[in-house]
């Protein structure tokens, strides 16, 4: 039969916890498989404390204990000893620092991108397109344990699952991943064949992206739980799917969601006015040049623009119009341009201009 816990730290049955643990301590650096090496009385010592420190130091298991109920301290916080040194107190802790239970989290999987390629036109309207992605997938053999089928993972010895090692070197302790079993809390015997006991294999997974209408070149698209699958059964992390479009040689997308369009016009179109015909998405539509348009003047067609986010109605498109000036006149040109200038002779467009200059203060010399 196990002897009395508090027996074992040695203190009496109204001590504190922080007498429990100071026993605790005490006791677990004397008995300690570090300092004792080969001395199996030792050891046996060593686990007794653990488990009865395991008990007396959490004050629901001690007040179970005290009232004499099934509770041995093997059964519910008893976890296998081994080397582990100061793991009771500081595990808790280390635990509680990096909010992890008793037992390892399973780890979410990493996020995963890829790139898909668009012409203008699917970018515009939206597609489906299809994405391959090589990727840690679990296990089907072993549904993702690791251990051989028919086997099962054991609790690691030396960290007794907690996943954690806690070195005690006077009054400083050291916590780090466990390196019997990696800071997992497991140890697979029977490793699966498939997977040789990671619980993951490299597949390759196909999935359809639904590219929403109105995407543009470095648009990212979340699919949610497509990413690689978590270690220990964890959760799967996402896939972002960033959006490569071929850029349209006449139509440019805009941040605000339209579409630009530069489209020449003759001299003569911008003095007389007029209707051009000018590129839409399905075919072409004529758009009004007022009379005496200049350089650069915008006009705009609502709703001939790609569809919205949503989609329930369409942006613009918006046409600039750039007048085209010639650098090689005709004959028939020249002369055209000779009457023209000769009709606005008298004119002189800077004249407010140069008004404006000379009546600033400063210095603008007339020749
Ligand atoms: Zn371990
Ligand atoms: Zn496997």
């Amino acid at each position: 039969m196990a002897r009395d816990f508090y027996e074992v730290l040695g203190v009496p049955k109204k001590a504190s916890q922080d007498e429990i643990k100071k026993a605790y301590r005490t006791l677990a650096r004397q008995y300690h498989p570090d300092r004792n090496p080969g001395d199996e009385e030792a050891e046996e010592h060593f686990k007794e404390v653990q488990q009865a420190y395991d008990t007396l130091s959490e004050p629901e298991k001690r007040k179970e204990y005290d009232a004499g109920g099934m509770f041995s301290g093997i059964g519910g916080g008893g976890r296998p000893f081994g080397g582990g040194g100061f793991t009771s107190d500081l595990g808790d802790i280390f635990s509680t620092f990096f909010n992890r239970g008793r037992e390892p989290q399973p780890a979410r999987g990493r996020d995963l991108e890829t790139e898909v390629r668009l012409n203008f036109d699917q970018a515009v309207n939206g597609t489906q397109m299809t994405v391959s992605v090589p990727k840690y997938e679990r296990c089907t053999t072993c549904d993702g344990s690791g251990a051989k089928p028919g086997t099962s993972p054991k609790v690691c010895p030396r960290c007794g699952g907690r996943g954690i090692d806690t070195e005690s070197q006077g009054f400083f302790s050291i916590s780090q991943p466990c390196p019997q079993c990696g800071g997992s809390g497991q140890l697979i015997e029977e490793p699966c064949e498939t997977c040789g006991g990671s619980g993951l294999t490299r597949q390759i997974k196909r999935y359809k992206v639904n590219i929403p209408a109105g995407v543009k070149d470095g648009t990212r698209i979340r699919l949610s739980g497509k990413g690689e699958a978590g270690p220990r059964g964890g959760p799967p992390g996402d896939l972002y799917v960033t959006t490569r479009v071929s850029p349209s040689p006449v139509f440019k997308q805009l941040d605000d969601g339209n579409l630009e369009v530069t489209v020449p016009i003759t001299v003569a179109e911008a003095l007389q006015g007029g209707t051009v015909e000018v590129p839409t998405l399905n075919g072409s539509k004529r758009i009004r040049v007022p009379a005496g348009t200049k350089h650069g003047t915008v006009q705009r067609l609502r709703g001939e623009g790609p569809p919205r986010p949503g989609g329930r109605s369409r942006g613009d498109i918006r046409y600039r119009l750039e007048i085209d000036v010639p650098s090689d006149l005709s004959r028939e040109q020249r002369k055209a341009v000779d009457d023209l200038a000769e009709a606005f002779n008298g004119s002189n467009p800077r004249e407010r201009l140069l008004r404006q200059a000379s009546a600033a203060p400063g210095k603008v010399s007339e020749e």
